[in-house]
């Protein structure tokens, strides 16, 4: 048994040397892009349909399709991406500490977060939105006095609810799926972050029917590309963006993204313009 687990072992790390040895980052395949033969460490989120998902290592959603684009318009090849996990409470932390270049995960532009953080962008409006179980009555955040609502910690979902409706009992998770989790199994009475997540969370199939958004939003959450305080990329990623939004590649994306989805994005904030850069 033993023997048999080392030699699998051994063997996958064989295999894992050969595959960077032939097929790793650093061959110049990047077709005369600046980027060379670097990769680009992308943080996104990893449990959240439709924006950022990994199914297995192959990674889906809104914000994977903008980070590749972007990506793409800076250099970098899909093969030179690699992918990393910002549970939004991390997000700040992965970027002063040097551990992703850049953050495509649902990331609101905020003066709290531009204080250790700069961010390119927006790339997309969302609100804050509830979701509840379908026979609710819950019709927004004035109805929760005395609920129990999950929210996600380190997102400013959470922080809203402690600003403005201190009388809510509110549970803090490090991710949306296991707040909805936890509403299926009868402790919660909401959740709340962004319709388009929540959205998103309400169309997986092992929450048919369960829940709905309520659609009665009460935030505006402009998306950016989190990026180093005193990154360079800032106004390349903007150009990124514009042209993103005006080849239709970007309502290509959000088309693809939240299909199946009961959601329509705010017509009237997106697409947005990227906002000067600092
Ligand atoms: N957009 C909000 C935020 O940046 C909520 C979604 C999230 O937690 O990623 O905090």
């Amino acid at each position: 048994m033993r023997t048999t687990r080392y030699a699998a072992a051994a063997v996958a790390a064989l295999a894992a040397l050969t595959l960077s040895a032939c097929g790793g980052g650093d061959s110049a395949e990047s077709e005369g892009g600046d980027a060379g033969g670097e990769t680009v460490r992308i943080g996104i989120k990893f449990d959240q349909p439709g924006l950022g998902y990994d199914e297995g290592g192959s990674y889906s959603g809104f914000d994977v399709d903008v980070a590749k684009y972007v990506a793409g318009e800076l250099g970098y090849t899909e093969k030179q991406i690699k992918f990393v996990e910002a549970p939004s409470a991390n997000r700040e932390n992965l970027l002063s500490n040097n551990q992703v270049d850049m953050i495509f995960a649902t990331y609101s532009i905020t003066d709290t977060r531009k204080e250790t953080v700069d961010f390119a962008g927006p790339y997309f409006v969302a609100g804050q939105d509830l979701l509840v179980p379908t026979d609710s009555d819950i019709t927004g955040p004035e109805d929760l006095e005395g609920k129990n609502l999950c929210s996600v910690t380190g997102s400013t979902s959470a922080q809203k609810i402690k600003d403005q409706y201190p009388g809510v009992q509110l549970v803090e998770q490090p991710g949306y799926a296991e707040c909805v989790t936890a509403m299926g199994g009868g402790q919660i009475d909401a959740v709340t972050t962004d319709d388009i997540i929540l959205a998103g969370l309400a169309a997986q199939e092992a929450n048919a029917g369960k829940f709905k958004v309520v659609g009665n939003t009460f935030s505006e959450e402009n998306y950016g590309v989190g990026l180093p305080k005193g990154s360079d990329k800032c106004e390349d990623i903007n150009a990124a963006i514009t042209k993103m939004i005006d080849d239709g590649a970007w309502e290509e994306a959000i088309t693809k993204n939240t299909e199946g989805a009961d959601y329509t994005y705010n017509a009237e904030l997106n697409p947005p313009t990227p906002a000067p850069c600092a």
